[in-house]
C-alpha cells in the first residue's frame, strides 16, 4: 500500500505510539491502515462415505482438487461462510457438522476452518470456479492432486478419525515448507 485509501496522501510504514508493530498510517488524515488475518472457510461434504472434491477453474493451482472453500465474507458467520462457499464451488447444499479442522497458515496471512458436513441432495455440479465436481471414495483421493497442504491436512485427519470411529476438532500450524511447493 503507497497511498491512503482513506484520502490518497502517500503512507508511511512505523510503530505508531503505543503498538508494537509497524503499521501503514497516514499522517494527513491519521488513519492508521490495519492489516489482519484472512479466514477461509469451507466444508467437507460427505455421502456415503464419500467426500466431495472440486477441481478448481482458477489460480492458484488451477485443475488441481480441493474442499469447497473461500474468503469468508463481511457480515456472516464461519458457518454461514461454509454453507455459502460450499453452494458457489460445488452447487451443493449441506447441512454442517461440528467445525472440524482449523488450521493457521501464518506465512499467507490465513487461517482456514473447515466443518463436517452432509449432502442433502446429489445435484450438484462445478460453479464458475470449478471446473469439475465430484465423489470420492478414500482410495479414490487424488493425494499427489490436491491444491493445499490444509486440505490435504484436512482429508489425513478425517479418514484417521473415521477409522477410530469418532470425529474430534483439530487445531494445527501449516508453516512455511523448508524448499518451495513441498
Ligand atoms: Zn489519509
Amino acid at each position: 500500500m503507497n497511498f491512503c485509501s482513506n484520502c490518497g496522501a502517500r503512507i508511511v510504514v512505523r510503530v505508531p505510539e503505543g503498538d508494537t508493530l509497524p503499521r501503514h498510517m497516514c499522517d494527513a488524515c491519521g488513519t492508521i491502515h490495519y492489516r489482519n488475518p484472512l479466514m477461509v472457510v469451507g466444508s467437507i461434504p460427505e455421502w456415503e462415505g464419500r467426500v466431495l472434491l472440486c477441481k478448481r477453474a482458477i489460480e492458484p493451482r488451477l485443475g488441481m482438487w480441493t474442499l469447497p472453500a473461500g474468503f469468508m465474507e463481511l457480515g456472516e458467520s464461519v458457518a454461514q461462510g461454509a454453507i455459502r462457499e460450499t453452494l458457489e464451488e460445488a452447487n451443493a447444499r449441506v447441512e454442517l457438522g461440528e467445525m472440524f479442522t482449523m488450521l493457521s497458515v501464518p506465512h499467507v496471512n490465513q487461517v482456514h476452518v473447515f466443518y463436517l458436513a452432509q449432502l442433502l441432495d446429489l445435484d450438484f455440479g462445478p460453479g464458475t470456479e470449478s471446473l469439475e465436481v465430484a465423489l470420492f471414495r478414500e482410495d479414490q483421493i487424488p493425494w499427489k492432486d490436491l491444491a493445499f497442504r490444509t486440505i490435504s491436512t484436512t482429508l489425513k485427519h478425517y479418514y484417521t478419525d473415521r477409522k477410530h470411529g469418532a470425529y474430534r476438532m483439530h487445531a494445527d500450524e501449516i508453516l512455511a515448507p523448508r524448499t518451495p511447493l513441498t
